[in-house]
């Protein structure tokens, strides 16, 4: 399972194939992290030092995070695909084939003026995360998606 979740500027990453359920991340914040509740993450419980360090002390990097740098995400489910946006200008896209139980991740793309801002790493999870919710597989073919999704 991928997870986003946002606060502000900030954008924290949840990959549960990597968690090997340590609990550092709940020992750091209870508020932020509880197993029992769903979401099990609620960045809106805490304020950003808790949340650096409860991502900083993560040993497996099941969670990480970037900075939004005032550019927008968005899942647009009727063009297949997640796109980023500033302001009006489309900067970067995650296209996906859809199968019969799976979408498969064919392209990623990012303007390299927005380069290494963890773009490219939203787009792919804002198609992932769909996925899932959907029940669908996710097979990464483009080598960005197959990166960020490796196990
Ligand atoms: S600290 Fe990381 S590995 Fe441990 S439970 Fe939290 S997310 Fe999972």
């Amino acid at each position: 399972m991928h997870r986003m979740y946002l606060k502000d500027d900030l954008v924290v990453f949840w990959d549960s194939e990597k968690c090997y359920h340590s609990r550092r991340c709940v020992g750091s914040s209870t508020k932020i992290f509880d197993p029992l509740r769903r979401p099990w993450i609620d960045l809106s419980q805490g304020d950003m030092p808790e949340i650096w360090q409860a991502v900083s002390c993560c040993p497996s990097g099941a969670l990480t995070c970037a900075y939004t740098h005032g550019i927008d995400v968005r899942f647009e489910e009727d063009s297949h695909r997640a796109a980023g946006y500033d302001g009006d200008k489309q900067i970067g896209v995650c296209l996906y084939r859809e199968g019969e139980d799976s979408w498969s991740i064919v392209s990623t793309r990012v303007d390299p003026a927005y380069g290494g801002k963890g773009i490219a790493k939203r787009l792919v999870y804002a198609v992932t995360e769909a996925a899932e919710k959907r029940k669908q597989n996710v097979i990464p073919i483009c080598s960005y998606a197959v990166k960020v999704l490796e196990k």
